[in-house]
């Protein structure tokens, strides 16, 4: 069998490889933190030589600031494989650029692209999504916020929860009833709002990892002009639902497990139990290597998907898998750090005992991943009713009396 990818790809890699020696090492590795603050200047900047290399926005039209370049499954395994073996500074992931530019270039207008697609990838331009509301988060089309046309804007009025970002974002956007007699998937409309018009109040709110990174939204007569709509008034569940899937898709990325299980493994040749390596030790041994085997599960699977939409053959339920299969694997990688770490595991950020990276600020985080975009209980649900085709689940309301069944 021959797993050689032949002599284009061999310079390719080379160049990939030389470009992560070279400019990588000049960088701070790693990817931005959840709950850091806007992108530094720092990695504006990097953000722009990755671009410029291909290395980022990869198949982005270059009119719309990305880089140009065709799809190639190949030369964006090589892409990640040689940044996570090098451990060199990925490109910024954002709910702006993973969720929202894919959302636009699938289903946004030409003047949409053309005006927010570069300043978002650029990592100039920062998101927020506002989906979720008090009451309405798994049951997300239940939501309540208000947006009524008024002259040449929707006046929006309501409250989000749960919006990351909103606390330094510039566009938020935004999921609003403007049909409140249609069946609920169908009155709901996704626009785009500036956070810093009139009537929006942000509130945070703390995670256990003792971060704020995010809040509450509370909306009083906050006018969006009605060009800022994406796809038709009404059909925001359908655009919403593109999203969504970008979401999985980024909250799945199989180059964070890779990142996390290379951590874990240095960890392991690093620390020592009783004089003993860790990575000498089966027992901490076999766990690491059960979840290499399913990091590369989720990498192969990962192109399998690449390779589905290049094709154009839809993504189906593979595609539904990606998110709940690796938010399961980044907690245990991150179980298994703290296993490993004994109790210094337990400390935290700013422990005068602490040793060797923040694990357990890690391990507390990946239950943000089960639960964001959607928990690991929906996206069965998802798994099951859209991608297997079994029967929906029951829908039942809950009042003073207990369970009543509304619908088979
Ligand atoms: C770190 C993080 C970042 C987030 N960022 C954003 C953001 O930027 N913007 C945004 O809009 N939202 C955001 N969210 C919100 C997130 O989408 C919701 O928390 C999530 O959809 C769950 O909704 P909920 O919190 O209202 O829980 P609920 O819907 O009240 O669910 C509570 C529990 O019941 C279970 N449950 C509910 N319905 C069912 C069912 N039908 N079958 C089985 N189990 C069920 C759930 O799985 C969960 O365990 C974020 C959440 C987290 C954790």
């Amino acid at each position: 069998m021959e797993l050689n990818y032949g002599p284009e790809y061999d310079d390719f890699r080379a160049e990939v490889r030389h470009f992560c020696e070279t400019e990588g090492k000049k960088t701070k590795s790693g990817a931005l933190r959840m709950g850091e603050n806007r992108p530094s200047q720092a990695a504006i900047d990097w953000q722009g030589q990755l671009i410029e290399a291909g290395y980022t926005a990869r198949t982005i039209p270059k009119e719309y600031g990305g880089y140009g370049g065709t799809a190639d499954i190949v030369k964006s395994l090589i892409i990640q494989e040689e940044f996570v073996a090098s451990g060199t500074r990925s490109g910024i992931q954002n709910q702006g650029i993973s969720m929202l530019v894919p959302t636009l270039l699938e289903v946004g207008t030409e003047e949409q692209k053309l005006k927010y697609i570069k300043p978002t990838i650029n990592g100039e331009m920062i998101w927020a999504q506002g989906y979720s509301e008090p009451g309405s988060g798994s049951d997300l089309a239940s939501l309540k916020t208000k947006g009524v046309v008024e002259g040449d804007n929707f006046v929006i009025n309501g409250q989000k929860i749960w919006t990351s970002s909103a606390q330094y974002a510039d566009m938020c956007f935004i999921l609003v009833r403007t049909e409140p007699e249609a069946p609920k998937h169908h009155g709901i409309s996704y626009l785009l709002m500036d956070m810093k018009t009139t009537g929006i109040d942000i509130k945070p709110l703390v995670t256990m990892t003792g971060d704020a990174f995010f809040n509450e939204m509370f909306i009083s007569d906050v006018k969006v002009p009605v060009t800022s709509i994406v796809g038709q008034r009404g059909e925001g569940w359908r655009v919403a639902n593109v999203t969504l899937k970008y979401e999985r898709g980024m909250i799945g990325n199989p180059g964070m497990s890779a990142m996390g299980i290379r951590g874990v493994a240095d960890l392991m040749e690093e620390e020592t139990i009783s004089g003993i390596r860790a990575m000498d030790m089966p027992v901490y041994r076999d766990r690491l290597l059960k979840l290499q085997g399913r990091s590369l599960a989720n990498k192969y699977h990962g192109l399998r998907l690449l390779s589905n939409e290049i094709n154009k053959e839809g993504m189906g339920v593979e595609g539904l898998i990606v998110k709940l299969s690796a938010t399961y694997l980044s907690h245990e990688i991150y179980s298994l750090a703290v296993d490993v770490m004994g109790e210094f595991g337990t400390l935290y950020d700013g422990s005068a005992y602490q040793r060797q990276k923040d694990w357990m600020r890690q391990y507390l985080g990946s239950f943000m991943g089960i639960i964001g975009g959607g928990t690991s209980q929906i996206q069965k649900n998802v798994i099951s009713e859209r991608g297997l085709g079994l029967p929906r689940e029951p829908l039942v309301k809950l009042d003073q009396n207990g369970w009543e069944l509304i619908k088979k």
